[in-house]
């Protein structure tokens, strides 16, 4: 049976996962602690359009090698697979990669996305237009104004929308919205409209639904605590390699020996990047490229409020052939057993249209290569 170490315990390490135990791999997951996927909004934007994502040289699902037909049926695999794991661990979503939504934020700002939490699904836009809909307020809670977001609900969106606000006296003085994560959802006064919840609260009434996170995220940590369950939670410091291949990880003290390692520890919020003078991947030395040319001979540096905001410095990531493996900055394959998938590939914006796309499809597909070593 083949050993498949997986460094990273965001959603690309969670697909190479069970891409590689369905492939009857021995998976181990090895994660420090959350990174961008715990920040997400609650909607997930796979892939706008392929064919323009084919016509970019350096996107890393271009880099697959494959066209739009094998694209779209590894999505179709992928996207399944992961539906019904998280649905295993109670997280119901909706929706595919084929067709998209528009959903608002708590600020009543819409974003498209193909597949969704299940209580985020009931508010798509279009499906709300001739209902009235009300906004729930909590006047003890700060950083939430449940008036301006209905207000830019009909505004922007022509939603007939109303804020209704609802006293929880029992929250702490200063509350804010993280400190309704797991509350009970208050019933509202208003009849036969359609319920707008912000996000964090349980047992939704049927016409309830959730808005979109800014971080944190209530959504995102809701499918970081289901995807971390059974991973090892320690930080990999090292890479023990020989002989053009990996041979264990160290972390805690600990070697994970494994006969495949799939790296997948993000971009600059998981860690999987360096942010210096130059851009590095730390753990392997491996080639950081921006737009196809390697990262050190740029001398661009990122400044920090840049980490959450798209910026040209953020498409910087790693390059790999077509089975995933990262490139070093001269373009050979350091290592035949090692695989690189998610938000640590550069060549596109992760806060973009393929924010979840790359991470979940070349997630899956570096579990496969792993597990068959490919
Ligand atoms: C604020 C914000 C909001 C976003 N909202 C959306 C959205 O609504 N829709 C959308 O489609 N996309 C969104 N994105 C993008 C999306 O969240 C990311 O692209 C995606 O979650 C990246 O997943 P990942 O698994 O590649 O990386 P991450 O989720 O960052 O996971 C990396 C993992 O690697 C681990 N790690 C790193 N180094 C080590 C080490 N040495 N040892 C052990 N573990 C290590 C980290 O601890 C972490 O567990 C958003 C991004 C941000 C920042």
């Amino acid at each position: 049976m083949t050993k498949v170490l997986v460094i990273g315990g965001g959603i690309a390490g969670y697909c190479a996962a069970l891409a590689a135990r369905r492939d009857r791999a021995e998976v181990t997951v090895v994660a420090r602690a959350p990174g961008a996927t715990a920040l997400y909004a609650g909607a997930m934007e796979v892939v706008d359009d392929l064919d323009a994502i084919l016509g970019s040289p350096n996107h890393p699902l271009a880099r697959l090698g494959m066209d739009s037909v094998g694209l779209a049926t590894e999505l179709d695999a992928a996207i399944s697979t992961l539906q019904l794991a998280l649905g295993k661990e109670g997280l119901r979503f909706e929706g595919s990669w084929r067709s998209r939504g528009l959903y608002a934020d708590i600020h009543g700002l819409a974003r498209l996305a193909g597949v969704v939490p299940e209580t985020v699904a009931r508010g798509e836009l279009g499906g709300l237009s001739g209902k009235r809909v009300a906004v729930i307020g909590v006047p003890q809670v700060g950083d939430y104004d449940a008036a301006s977001t209905a207000q830019a609900l009909k505004e922007l969106h022509g939603i007939e929308a109303f804020a209704e606000e609802i006293s929880i006296p029992e929250l702490p003085q200063a509350a804010s919205l993280t400190d309704l994560y797991g509350r009970r959802a208050p019933s509202p006064r208003a009849r036969g409209a359609a319920i707008a919840y912000p996000p964090g609260f349980t047992n939704l009434p049927p016409d309830g639904f959730e808005l979109l996170a800014s971080p944190p995220s209530p959504h995102g940590w809701r499918l970081q605590q289901a995807i971390s369950l059974g991973a090892v939670s320690a930080e990999v410091t090292s890479i023990e390699t020989g002989r053009g291949k990996a041979t264990s990880a160290r972390a805690n003290g600990r070697a994970f020996r494994a006969d495949a390692f799939v790296l997948a520890t993000g971009r600059h919020i998981g860690g999987g990047l360096r942010a210096g003078r130059t851009t590095s991947e730390p753990l392997l030395g491996l080639g950081v490229f921006d737009d196809g040319a390697p990262a050190a001979s740029l001398g661009t540096r990122l400044r920090h409020e840049k980490y959450l905001e798209p910026a040209a410095q953020m498409r910087m990531g790693l390059m790999t052939d077509k089975r995933l493996h990262p490139l070093l900055e001269d373009g050979s394959v350091p290592y035949t057993n090692v695989y690189a998938a998610g938000a640590m590939l550069g060549g596109y914006e992760y806060s973009g249209p393929c924010g979840f796309g790359v991470p979940i499809l070349t997630g899956w597909l570096a579990g496969r290569y792993a597990a068959r070593q490919d």
